[in-house]
């Protein structure tokens, strides 16, 4: 199976030369206990080492099954260990976190074993070399004697051809190396054992051959006991991807480690967490800057979207429907004008409210016990949401149920400004932290203020036709519905000034003027409702609709336009199209420190990964001893940072969920938001693991156990 040919092995330290082996020529065969004993230093772990493959050789042929192996480079070494090398230590190299089990499963994994057969295969070896009754224990509870009998339990899981121990019986009483030495007799039946060993009395009742080096060289080589040689067994690799081998350990890491993982989730936690932190402020500067001037013309608050046809049409109950049916429409508003008029309340009696001035709006989501009376039912009826110290609700019970005159004001896009004074019952009060005051109405009183508040797209342009004279045009801006006028009949202040004969006409249509009674300018104008129905048809050019969330905003957006509609929104207009030059340079400085905080971030939480991560180097190298290669070990890691990373943005989105108010930086986040920082969290993950493997590059396996062990 094995045959050495004059195999000499040199060791160069700075200059010294110092010998391992010299000319060395064996031959093993499968099916022999092999005892290799000698004063210390006489080179027996050097030939070890050299046999597995582990360390180099500088002269003469190894032949691995007749194959010569002087052109193997690590790969190919890294080959013949993985199937045809077992260890076994003098300090054993078992991973300590986990179980008995465990360590024999992963053995198993690294041949390609399916999880079913490493849990049957696992129990049967153990029950084997007696430590049946220890699965569930972790192996670092194990005695000494346990310790040796789980080595060779792994060992046999490898399912080679070769056992190499290096004085297994080292650290161990005399009882436990008898039972170890009786193991390891058992198991050369079908494999090679290759034993160092000092207790030559052990040696010689249960080996089949004893090999004595003195000064890396063999002087004495006797076969003590017969045994019946073996062939090599057949190589049947098992079809298990190298990827799915790295990520089931990595498993094993995550779960089995729970001291170790935990740390590592909260140093992931905590880096998500400050990523969305910084990625929100990104999001978020601008928010901050601008004038106030929208928020004086218009109802404006994060989730209010308005929307009209792309062919400026009016909007249909198709439309509607369709509209309803977007993701993240809350509330489709048809009466969306009613959303622009300003609630002014003058009563010294409700000293609190009197500055009131809010928009009427709807509120979904409130809190009982900031609520006093009820919602309003009747027509009349209103509830005022506005910033009232919750204490003082109490104190303003007395307020409930009474009339209160109000002002009723509001500037419509088609430049109109309308006004009405209208008295209403106030049957509920609402502290709120908005910074905007609300009234709230019921459907019929909406209704009727839009039928009243309705924005025109023409303007209302008399012509006035005079006998012998030219023909001029006067526009009336502001026109009032007045319940008291009929027909074509209209009240303003210009018509007085025209003598008899004159004819007023809107389009075709012939008004009649009645007598002005004052107080009106000339800009002004009462209308009957069947007039006003005229000049601004009773119709819906646009619709207010309301997100559920804010930060969705961009999709719908989108979304809208793409099915046939523009639409605008008024607060990220605010925020994006009011910044002077001096807020350009104070968001690209910002910009600058969100970056660089990000840079922090990734090299504090590398640091942490490394410190935690070189506790567990001792178990990679163990891994690569079992069989896993450098390249699956670097797999390994990069899935146990992934594991943490994605627990940790799952983790973090739960929080979120469950707490929205208290991530105000979050506020403007959309689904693309979300995925963008999952994104950049991937990246961070990514980074870690390279620089943590590029730290650690280049230890051969040699090099490694040594440190390690
Ligand atoms: P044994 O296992 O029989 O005690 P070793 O195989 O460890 O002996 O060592 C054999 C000889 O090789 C010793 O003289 C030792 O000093 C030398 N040697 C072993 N490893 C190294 C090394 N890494 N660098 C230099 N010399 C070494
Ligand atoms: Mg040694």
């Amino acid at each position: 199976m094995i045959r050495l040919e004059n195999v000499s092995k040199y060791y160069h330290n700075e200059g010294v030369v110092s010998l391992g082996l010299r000319k060395v020529s064996l031959e093993f065969q499968i099916g022999e206990f092999v005892a290799i004993t000698g004063e210390s230093g006489s080179g027996k772990s050097t030939l070890l080492n050299v046999i597995s493959g582990i360390d180099t050789y500088e002269e003469g042929e190894i032949y691995i099954n007749g194959e010569e192996t002087s052109h193997y480079d690590e790969e190919d070494w890294e080959h013949y260990r993985k199937n045809r090398v077992a260890f076994i230590f003098q300090n054993y190299n078992l991973i300590y976190s986990y179980t008995v089990l465990k360590n024999v499963e992963v053995a198993l994994l690294s041949q390609g074993h399916d999880l079913k057969t490493r849990r049957a295969k696992a129990k049967e070896i153990l029950e084997r070399v007696g430590l049946g009754r220890h699965l569930r224990h972790r192996a670092s509870k194990l005695s000494g004697g346990e310790k040796q009998r789980l080595a060779i339990a792994r060992a046999l899981a490898n399912n080679s051809d070769i056992i190499v121990a290096d004085e297994p019986t080292g650290n161990l009483d005399s009882a436990s190396a008898k039972q170890v030495f009786a193991l390891l007799n058992e198991v050369a039946k079908d494999k090679l054992v290759l034993v160092v060993t000092h207790n030559y009395e052990l040696a010689k009742d249960y080996a089949t051959r004893v090999v004595r080096l003195f000064e890396g060289e063999v002087v004495e080589d006797r076969e003590i006991k017969p045994f019946i040689p073996k062939e090599p067994r057949e190589q049947i690799p098992l079809k298990m991807s190298e990827w799915k081998k790295s990520a089931a350990v990595a498993l094993y890491n995550v779960f089995g480690q729970p001291r170790k993982s935990i740390l590592l989730f909260l140093v992931s936690l905590t880096t998500v967490f400050f990523v969305f932190l910084l990625y929100g402020l990104l999001l978020s500067i601008g928010g901050g800057f601008g004038g106030g001037y929208y928020f004086e013309s218009y109802n404006v608050y994060p989730e209010r979207v308005l929307v009209i046809r792309k062919d400026k049409a009016p909007l249909t109950d198709e439309d509607y429907e369709k509209l309803k049916k977007i993701p993240n429409v809350k509330r489709v508003v048809k009466e969306d004008a009613v959303l622009d008029i300003s609630f002014y309340l003058f009563d010294s009696r409700l000293n609190f409210l009197l500055h009131f001035a809010g928009y009427p709006g709807f509120l979904d989501d409130y809190d009982e016990k900031n609520l006093i009376g009820r919602f309003p039912e009747a027509d009349g009826e209103i509830l005022l949401c506005t910033y009232v110290y919750e204490d003082d609700l109490g104190r303003l019970e007395d307020y409930l149920d009474k009339e209160y005159q109000f002002s009723l004001q509001k500037n419509s896009t088609d430049g109109r400004y309308i006004s009405d004074d209208r008295e209403y019952k106030l049957v509920g009060i609402y502290a709120w932290s908005e910074e905007r005051s609300m009234a709230v109405l019921n459907e019929g009183e909406i209704r009727d203020l839009y039928n009243y508040f309705r924005p025109g797209y023409q303007t209302f342009v008399v012509t006035i036709e005079r006998e012998w004279d030219t023909t001029e045009y006067h526009m009336i801006s502001d026109f009032f519905p007045d319940s008291d006028l009929e027909g074509y009949q209209i009240s303003s202040e210009i018509f007085q000034y025209y003598s008899e004969g004159t004819t007023f006409k809107w389009q075709d249509l012939v008004l009649e003027p009645v007598p002005w009674d004052g107080g009106k300018q000339s800009h002004q104008a009462y209308v009957s409702w069947e007039l006003y129905d005229k000049i601004i048809p009773f119709e819906h050019r646009q619709y207010t609709l309301e997100l559920s969330r804010e930060g969705d905003a961009k999709e719908v957006l989108d979304r809208l336009y793409r099915e046939g509609y523009y639409s605008f929104c008024p607060h990220q207009h605010l925020r994006n199209y009011n910044i002077s030059a001096g807020e350009i340079i104070l968001k690209m400085i910002i910009t600058l420190g969100i970056g660089f905080s990000l840079m922090v971030i990734y090299l504090l939480s590398y640091l942490i990964f490394r410190a935690i991560f070189n506790s567990k180097v001792q178990d990679y190298t163990i891994l690569r001893i079992i069989g896993f290669k450098n390249a699956n070990i670097k797999q390994i890691i990069l899935f146990e940072i992934l594991t943490f990373f994605f627990f940790s943005y799952l983790a973090f989105l739960l929080i979120y969920h469950f707490n929205k108010k208290s991530f105000e930086m979050m506020a403007a986040y959309g689904l693309r938001d979300f995925l963008f920082v999952g994104l950049i969290n991937l990246l961070l993950a990514l980074l870690i693991t390279r620089r943590f493997i590029l730290y650690h590059r280049s230890r051969s396996l040699f090099a490694a156990l040594r440190i390690g062990g």
